[in-house]
């Protein structure tokens, strides 16, 4: 049962995983699942590699709709929940699936939430034994909660390779960056890196980049030199990101030479 914590022989299952990467945010709708998805959708250009995305955002999962994968079923079998394959080298996880309806709101308090959070990671069959993921990536909720904390409970046993940090350049959100470093320091979680998101809108007539938000680009960097961690890249503000998540469809697939496009694939080098 979901209270005795995990159990030592199912995070077996994530043992196999080779990078195990949470993607954290101090605040909503700085683009973590935008983020997440669209790293995904990069890493998995490359056939070689198998990739999974797990939703664990379970007051508003949003990857099904903004993977495509809205209107799908999972299903169960002796190994447990398979997971939604949107790519043969592509799978998702998510709470949405779970939900009777697209609309509902999951209003649930701490301790169910824990529970189901360490049933979902331990019931997921990621690792197909002759295709064990390459990726897996975790979209969590915003801030650092209870939710949090039950995953990195459940993944120390198994180690979480590092998190990612996905701010945008304004001073609000950079201080909530250092809500998550302390965070990452404290529960031992390696960081990888800060990812700067919506760093500049370059004008699709004139050509000139405006800076979106006060302090304009930059503030990142010198936070990260501050702080002695990695910037892994800054990604541009393009309307055409929201319109791809919107239709659930890959934006680095079908913009391969953006400038956002080009900044995924620098990350992916740079982690
Ligand atoms: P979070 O997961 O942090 O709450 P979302 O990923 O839902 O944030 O993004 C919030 C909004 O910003 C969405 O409407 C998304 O389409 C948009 N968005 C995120 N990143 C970008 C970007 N680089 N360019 C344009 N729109 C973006």
């Amino acid at each position: 049962t979901t209270a005795k914590g995990p159990d030592p022989e199912r995070t077996e299952v994530l043992v196999g995983i080779k990078h195990k990467i949470l993607i954290l945010s101090g605040k909503g709708g700085v683009g973590k699942s935008t983020f997440t998805s669209q790293f995904a959708f990069a890493l998995s250009s490359d056939e070689d590699l198998e990739v999974g995305v797990v939703d664990v955002d379970i007051c508003g999962p949003s990857i099904p709709k903004i993977m495509g994968c809205e209107n799908e079923q999972i299903h169960t079998s002796g190994k447990g929940w398979t997971p939604v394959y949107i790519q043969d080298n592509l799978s998702v996880m998510s709470i949405g699936f779970m939900l009777p309806s697209n609309d509902d709101a999951v209003i649930w308090r701490g301790p169910k939430k824990n529970g189901l959070i360490k049933q979902f990671l331990k019931d997921v069959d990621w690792c197909d034994e002759s295709r064990p993921l390459d990726f897996l990536l975790f979209d969590t909720p915003p801030g650092t909660s209870d939710e949090h904390l039950s995953i990195v409970q459940f993944l120390r046993e198994s180690q979480i390779t590092g998190a990612v940090l996905i701010t945008t350049p304004q001073e609000v959100a950079l201080q909530d960056v250092r809500k998550e470093i302390d965070f990452c320091r404290k529960a031992k979680i390696p960081i990888l890196g800060v990812v700067e998101n919506m760093a500049g809108f370059v004008c699709p007539n004139c050509h000139g980049e405006s800076k979106i938000f006060y302090p304009t680009t930059g503030g990142a960097k010198s936070l990260c030199d501050e702080l002695g961690i990695p910037l892994l890249g800054s990604i541009p503000l393009d309307p055409s990101i929201g319109k791809a998540c919107d239709f659930g469809s890959s934006f680095v697939d079908t913009n391969p030479d953006s400038p956002a496009t080009k900044a995924y694939q620098s990350i992916i080098k740079n982690i």
